[in-house]
């Protein structure tokens, strides 16, 4: 049986509640089997997480352990050089040929994936979607609209693997890892933005504290 499969990027420096509920609103919107979460081990776009990557690993074990929907995929931390998402599709392209893939996005990523490594070829090998925060309007330059456009997802398209955009809404957490990373930092507490058993092993590991 082919199991759609959800695919979650991020530096997850560290995992949190507006990474998860969004990737569950999607999975059950979509209908998705699994939600591969997978770290990024040498973020292109940005700067170096403060975690190192086992450690984030890790959290993002301890946040995931009672949900069986989703996957703490490290394929992304196995592998030499940067984390292109193109190489992370076709890795996955390889292990699942027959699976519909759904790679997630916030709107943030989304407005800027034509800056991308070989971004046009991602809808041949996943579906894009598009986490839209409610009342959210997407920025978009000319050519990504007209892009969107011709890929998004009309009744009828349901049974592809590939090539199609999915807008979903999800619930709206203004919850970021950067505003995460400064409680910490200034001894504030950050209960109920992220799963209690990460703050724990922030606190035990003395991460975040600078
Ligand atoms: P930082 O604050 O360090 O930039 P972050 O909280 O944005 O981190 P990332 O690991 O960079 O987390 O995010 C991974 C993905 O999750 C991105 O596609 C991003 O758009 C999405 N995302 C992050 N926070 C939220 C949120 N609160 N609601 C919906 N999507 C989110």
């Amino acid at each position: 049986m082919t199991e759609s499969i959800g695919i979650f990027g991020g530096t997850f420096d560290p995992i949190h509640y507006g990474h998860l509920r969004p990737a569950l609103d999607v999975a059950d919107q979509l209908g998705l089997d699994r939600i591969h979460l997978i770290p990024s081990a040498r973020p292109p776009h940005r700067s170096e997480p403060q975690a190192t990557p086992e450690q984030r690993l890790t959290m993002l074990q301890l946040a995931v352990k009672n949900s069986p929907k989703f996957v703490v995929d490290d394929r992304e931390l196995q592998r030499e050089g940067n984390s292109y998402t193109i190489d992370t599709l076709q890795s996955l392209r390889e292990e699942y040929p027959d699976s519909p893939l759904y790679l997630m996005l916030g709107t943030d990523a989304f407005s800027y994936i034509q800056t991308w490594h070989r971004w046009d070829e991602l809808l041949d090998l996943a579906h894009i979607v598009v986490m839209r925060r409610p009342d959210e309007t997407l920025e978009m330059s000319e050519s990504l609209e007209k892009w969107y456009q011709q890929h998004l997802a009309v009744s009828g398209n349901v049974y592809r693997q590939t090539g199609i955009i999915w807008p979903v809404n999800v619930t709206q957490l203004a919850i970021s890892a950067t505003d995460i990373r400064h409680k910490f930092s200034q001894q504030m507490n950050p209960q109920f933005l992220l799963p209690d058993a990460v703050i724990q092993l922030v606190g035990m590991l003395g991460l975040y504290k600078k």
